[in-house]
């Protein structure tokens, strides 16, 4: 598999992301063309990553990459990262194209299942979005990765519950649903590590402390408490989120005995997590960290 980027940037403004923080700049359309030509007719690459911030920013910009390729018969398979609305934001036939042109993979920063929480980020998108993403990809048979954050700042069991219910709905809609559910990470730059700060976050003092305190292993169980919360409210969300439907991913997303048997990780691919139905298949067999 072989990684492009066709815009640098992104043209949205979600509240925890650095990207939204720079220029979006466009690649010369006939550069981006030429680069795939080179990738798959000079290379032979196969499977192509098109590893924007958001690929589908501009649907005519997407819709044009697709036809061009088609039209001089470069077939690829191909992955992109999208957002809740995307799709539902493409006609019927444009769709289709799409669909048929090779994507295997789409992979959505979903964030939350919460209006209020959706609103509070500024993610610019609606539960039912979500929702009706895995409904389009259930429908063509297209895999879906998506990302749930827990621990956003003002975040309560109420928002929690209500993500557990789209989760829900999504792996229903689409059985091929990859979910993972990071901790959120405060990082500098973006305007929700200033909300933070004001709620008596204390960062890292040290380049060291940081690197320990980035990672995708964070769980719930290390958290002591959300400075926003009372004790007694975050024993409450802890509780529903271990036993919900996030709490079976993750037990098994980080347990050494099914890493290697159900947890695709793959830098290449944007792949990481452990699909739904495999948690729920090997529920009870695997061993706790
Ligand atoms: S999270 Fe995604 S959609 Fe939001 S600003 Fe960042 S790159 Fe853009």
């Amino acid at each position: 598999m072989a990684g492009l980027i066709t815009a640098r940037g992104c043209p949205f403004r979600c509240s925890f992301c650095t990207i939204a923080q720079i220029a979006y700049i466009n690649r010369p359309i006939e550069s981006v063309l030429n680069e795939i030509r080179h990738l798959i007719g000079d290379l032979g690459f196969e499977y192509l990553n098109f590893a924007d911030g958001h690929f589908f920013a501009q649907r005519a910009r997407v819709l044009q990459i697709i036809d061009r390729m088609h039209e001089e018969s470069h077939d690829f398979k191909w992955n992109a990262g999208a957002r809740p609305e995307t799709l539902g934001k493409f006609r019927p036939h444009e769709l289709e194209r799409i669909m048929n042109s090779g994507l295997q993979q789409i992979m959505i920063g979903a964030e939350s299942g919460s209006d209020v929480m959706l609103e509070r980020i500024v993610k610019d998108a609606k539960p039912e979005d979500i929702v009706e993403t895995a409904r389009i990809t259930g429908e063509y048979g297209i895999r879906l990765s998506l990302s749930f954050m827990s621990g956003l700042p003002y975040e309560t069991t109420e928002d929690l519950r209500k993500t557990i219910d789209v989760v829900e709905k999504v792996v229903t809609l689409n059985p091929q649903a990859k979910v993972i559910n990071p901790i959120y990470q405060p990082i500098p730059g973006a305007p929700s590590y200033d909300q933070m700060l004001e709620l008596g976050w204390t960062p890292p003092e040290t380049l060291e402390a940081w690197g320990e305190s980035i990672s995708w292993n964070q769980q719930i169980e290390d958290i002591e408490c959300f400075p926003w919360m009372k004790p007694a409210e975050f024993d409450e969300y802890v509780e529903v989120f271990q036993n919900s439907i996030f709490g079976k991913v993750r037990t098994i997303h980080f347990t050494g005995q099914e890493r290697s048997a159900d947890v695709s990780v793959s830098g290449t691919s944007g792949e990481l997590g452990v699909s739904v139905a495999e948690a729920a298949k090997n529920e009870g067999t695997a061993a706790s960290d």
